[in-house]
């Protein structure tokens, strides 16, 4: 690129904005290569999201076939493919390995690091970044472009402009705002002609309209082993009850299309089996089973080993007809009233962002050459299961192989 003009035998200068694990990864990249690179991040400390990640185990991404593991990327996979053939699964584990840190395959197939922990990973991969001479500026704040390159920023010491070679911005999503990224970036990028798709809770609970009954006793339970479904698609796990709705795997798993059908029709019945490993058939021979004097909430939990939780949920489906076939066929289709995703606040990650016919295949803003994008910033959204990870570090790596590609013409 004829305008960034990097003169032989300098040192290409890059800006990396947002210091998480896409932020990051670009850095280590970069500076592996030889450039001078400076990381820019809001917060007072770096990676706070990938340490709140670490707190429930690390899943750092998923040892299932290629492909499969492509697809769970729904309509990104295409923009996403070549990234993720250049940085696949077993790469970034590779990296983690690289650091100290050896990983393992859970039973569910996904990969975490042995201590499952985020911050023995963390202080590996910023010393390695300090050996690289990465320079990390925390409560520096990108608020918006200057000119061709420049990139304002906002320090305890004022605003000021850096003009570097080229930037990467990996601002991350807007969810869980208090760790750092709250999606304020969309203003300056939109107003720069940048096209955003609107930010959206992902991974997300939904509220439901609970009796107080249910919001008072059973917030916080379990709901283990359920089964949901919705417009043929069925997920299994657990779920938990809160207080105004419901969140946990089981709801996450489907969360995308649940998310986007209310949009389009207002509230919506999925579906829950509170026993999935028991026909309704099974379920019915055991409803059947002498009561005697127990209470309909005793019988389910005793017959059908409903939990008090279950049993709760299953009777906020409407009146219960106590014939045990048709007390069996509810356990197995409960609907569950969805009215609205819980906010982003709550929500582990986040759909829309810069889309990807605002990018070239590095994923550089089109209308800025010399600007990339990479990490949950982007257009695109995945299940848990290290999906989110593994986008974040193989989108940041491209563009940081982009930019080699750009500064060494
Ligand atoms: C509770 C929880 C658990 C999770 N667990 C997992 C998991 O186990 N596996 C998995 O794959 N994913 C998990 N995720 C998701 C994963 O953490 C994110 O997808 C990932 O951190 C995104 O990386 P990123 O670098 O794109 O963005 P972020 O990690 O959000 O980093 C962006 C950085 O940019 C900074 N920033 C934002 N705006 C500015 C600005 N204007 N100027 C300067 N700096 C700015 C932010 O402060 C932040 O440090 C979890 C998320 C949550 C909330």
């Amino acid at each position: 690129m004829a305008e960034h003009d990097v003169s032989d035998g300098a040192r290409p200068e890059i800006a990396v904005v947002g210091a998480g694990p896409a932020g990051l990864a670009a850095a280590e990249r970069l500076a592996g290569a030889g450039c001078a690179v400076t990381v820019y991040e809001r917060m007072p400390s770096v990676a706070r999201k990938f340490l709140l990640a670490g707190r429930g185990g690390l899943n750092l991404t998923h040892s299932e076939p290629h492909e499969r593991l492509l697809a769970r990327y729904g309509a990104a996979a295409s923009a996403l493919e070549l990234a993720l053939a250049a940085l696949p699964a077993t790469a970034l584990r590779d990296w983690c390995e690289s650091l100290g840190v050896e990983t393992f395959v859970g039973t569910s197939g996904r990969v975490f690091p042995k201590s499952l922990k985020a911050s023995p990973l963390l202080r590996a991969w910023l010393r390695r970044l300090a050996e690289f001479g990465v320079a990390i500026e925390t409560r520096t704040r990108w608020v918006g472009f200057e000119g061709d390159r420049g990139l304002t920023l906002e320090g305890p010491s004022g605003r000021f402009v850096r003009t570097p070679d080229a930037s990467v911005l990996a601002l991350g999503g807007a969810s869980w705002p208090r760790l750092g990224s709250d999606g304020s970036w969309v203003g300056p990028l939109a107003g720069a002609g940048i096209s955003v798709a609107p930010l959206q809770p992902a991974n997300c609970g939904f509220v439901v309209p609970w009796t107080p009954f249910v919001s008072e006793r059973f917030a916080g339970e379990p709901i283990k082993r359920a089964a949901l479904s919705f417009e043929g698609e069925t997920a299994r796990g657990e779920a938990m009850v809160t207080s105004d709705g419901i969140e946990g795997g089981l709801i996450y798993a489907l969360s995308g299309r649940l998310r986007d059908a209310i949009a389009r029709n207002g509230e919506i019945r999925p579906m829950l089996d509170l026993r999935p490993d028991l026909s309704e058939e099974a379920l019915t021979a055991k409803l059947a089973e002498r009561r005697g004097k127990s209470s309909l909430s005793t019988h389910l939990r005793k017959a059908a080993s409903l939990s008090p939780a279950a049993v709760a949920v299953l009777r906020e489906g409407g009146p219960l007809d106590e014939n045990p076939a048709a007390l069996a066929r509810r356990i197995k289709a409960t609907p569950l009233r969805l009215v609205a995703p819980t906010g982003l606040d709550r929500a582990i990650s986040t759909a829309g962002g810069v889309t990807f016919d605002a990018l070239d295949d590095a994923f550089m803003l089109k209308r800025r050459p010399g600007t990339f994008v990479a990490g949950e910033m982007l257009d695109w959204e995945a299940p848990t299961g290290g999906y989110l990870l593994q986008a974040s570090f193989a989108t940041a790596v491209a563009a940081a192989e982009g930019i080699m590609r750009l500064v060494k013409r």
